[in-house]
């Protein structure tokens, strides 16, 4: 999707500093970090949120989790990490572009604020 940013991140037009890639999926740190390990998994495909997610996405969605549990055992997070992906205004969604924020190496607080 033109002047989306995680489509150009995803297709190579803006640099990011990568932890995985496949034919289907990009996994790069946080420009942000909010904990010691704060990366993202996104899809290639444009998709705008977690809200318009189908039934046909059901593949697309066990990679996500699968890559990311590889990627915790290979960053050692035995300790545990968060996944969360916001949606909308009230979700805090800066990128309307679906991601996946894990986060991880500090104690996360619950509810979030
Ligand atoms: P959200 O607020 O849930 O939409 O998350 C968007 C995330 O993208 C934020 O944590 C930003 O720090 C992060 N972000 C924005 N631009 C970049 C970039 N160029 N490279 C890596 N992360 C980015
Ligand atoms: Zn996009």
């Amino acid at each position: 999707m033109e002047n989306c940013l995680f489509c150009k991140i995803a297709a190579g037009q803006i640099p990011s500093n990568k932890l995985f890639e496949d034919d289907t999926l990009l996994a790069f740190y946080d420009i942000d970090p909010q904990a010691p390990v704060h990366f993202l998994v996104i899809p290639k495909q444009h998709i705008d949120s977690a809200a318009s997610l189908t039934e046909d996405h059901a593949e697309l969605l066990g990679h996500v989790f699968a890559v990311i549990a590889k990627l915790a055992a290979e960053l050692q997070l035995e300790n545990g990490y968060r996944v969360v992906t916001n949606v909308g205004e009230d979700g805090g969604q800066s990128v309307k572009h679906l991601h996946f924020h894990v986060l991880a190496k500090r104690s996360l607080a619950w509810p979030p604020g």
